[in-house]
């Protein structure tokens, strides 16, 4: 599985309302108006699927599947699909609203959505996640669509899944449709740069983030949690632009060296370890805490959700963080963060080079085109840098820290949208 879409925030107890406490702040500010708060509030469409799945041993299962769109206010709504044994509505209809803000942030003409099928893909073999993928396709064939509603890998699910979505898809209907999903293996209509483009919106929003700061890269020291995808692609790049990593981890903990860790040999180490950092020699073994509170000028928290809570927040010694995994800070966090001066990078921001090659994916397969690895590094870097300019400029403008500025960029880009276009 080589990378995965925006996933969100998970606080355990009620996802969406989560989501909705910091959506409520920015409403407030931006003064919302309640038709338009009340239309955003609700997702647009949930749908419950319940489909039969043949097992290998014979036996007909049955899984319970989910699709929610939460807006189409700005184009065909876009989001992954995570196949997971607890994923559950409330968190699949946080996860839609999430890619909505994320979109918006951007400005990339989507709307968010996101799916999810009760399952343990894990325990699955190949054959069975083939019929489920392909079933659960079928049951919402009238739901997606390149015009309509274009899926992408989450959890649990990977290229090879979206190539048989894109398949099956495109029997019933037909024809070959390869728009109708990102996140597709080379070969069938990927994206060249899609694999490295979380990480390396991670890296750009840090070094836009710096300049703000006034801090030198060159003289910066780093330290990134999660060495997967986004977390290893964040600190080569960053590490290639001169910032010192003095600290990275991954499951097996965390690693450290004072002279900063060589990023190419960590990753040639885990790339031959099976994707593993443990037992990694050129550095000190501490703990995942330990690394979240080091003292450091930047923190890359790249791997799972809620690790900066009331817990830890008040040793947090970095004065930036950049959020490339969904969700690594929990609301609660959010004041003593803002208390101590630290500006965060919120992963609505931070994390969006993902959606946007994404993106990319959709209009190259639209065009029936391909463009080359430098068109993609290039335009994905513009419009990163460009979201971070008018996310910062509405933190200025309404003196709010820049998770709350996203947000409102992103509700007043959709709110303006839909007064335009009008309701009933
Ligand atoms: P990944 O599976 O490739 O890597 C996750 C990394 O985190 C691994 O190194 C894993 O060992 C490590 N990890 C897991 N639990 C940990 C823990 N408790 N402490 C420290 N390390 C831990 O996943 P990824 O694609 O790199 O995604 C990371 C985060 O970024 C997720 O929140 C994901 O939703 C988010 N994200 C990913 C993309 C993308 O394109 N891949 C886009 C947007 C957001």
């Amino acid at each position: 599985m080589l990378y995965k879409e925006p996933a969100p925030i998970k606080d355990r107890e009620n996802p969406f309302e989560s989501m909705m406490s910091r959506f409520n702040i920015a409403a407030e500010i931006l003064g919302l108006d309640e038709e338009v708060y009340n239309v955003l509030k609700t997702p647009t469409r949930q749908v419950i699927v319940n489909v039969p799945v043949t097992m290998d041993d014979g036996k007909v299962r049955v899984f319970e599947g989910y699709r929610v769109i939460h807006s189409t206010i700005l184009g065909p709504s876009k989001g992954g699909i995570r196949f997971a044994p607890d994923v559950f509505l409330d968190e699949v209809k946080a996860l839609a609203a999430w890619m909505t803000w994320k979109c918006a942030v951007v400005d990339i003409p989507y709307g968010g959505a996101k799916g999810g099928v009760i399952c343990d893909p894990f325990s699955m073999s190949a054959g069975e996640m083939e019929r489920l993928t392909r079933a659960y396709t079928q049951a919402l064939i009238d739901t997606f669509g390149p015009d309509q509603d274009i899926p992408a890998p989450d959890m649990g699910t990977g290229p090879r899944e979206m190539a048989w979505l894109m398949d099956e898809y495109s029997r019933m209907k037909g024809s070959t449709i390869h728009a109708v999903v990102t996140g597709k293996p080379l070969v069938l209509g990927g994206s060249l740069g899609r694999v490295e483009a979380t990480g390396r919106g991670v890296m750009v929003s840090a070094m836009a983030a710096m300049e703000k700061l006034g801090m030198d890269p060159a003289k910066s020291t780093a330290v990134i949690q999660g060495f997967g995808n986004v977390g290893a692609w964040a600190a080569k790049l960053m590490a290639e632009r001169g910032v010192k990593i003095l600290g990275v981890s991954d499951v097996s903990g965390a690693y450290w060296n004072d002279n900063g860790i060589d990023i190419e040999e960590a990753i040639e180490y885990k790339n031959n370890n099976k994707g593993r950092l443990e037992g990694y020699k050129n550095a000190e073994k501490i703990s995942n805490d330990e690394l979240l509170v080091s003292k450091v000028d930047v923190l890359v928290p790249a791997a799972v959700e809620d690790v900066i809570t009331i817990k830890n927040v008040d040793q947090i010694q970095a004065r930036l963080i950049v959020e490339g995994a969904n969700g690594p800070t929990s609301y609660k966090a959010d004041n003593i963060i803002n208390e101590k001066g630290i500006m965060v990078v919120p992963d609505i921001l931070a994390n969006s080079g993902g959606v946007t090659v994404s993106y990319f994916e959709w209009v190259q397969n639209r065009m029936g085109f391909k463009w080359t690895l430098d068109r993609v590094n290039e335009r994905a870097e513009r419009i990163m840098n460009e979201s971070f300019e008018r996310v910062y400029a509405a933190s200025q403008k309404y003196n709010v820290p820049m998770r709350i500025a996203a947000y409102i960029v992103a509700i007043d880009k959709v709110a303006m949208t839909y007064k335009y276009r009008g309701g009933f």
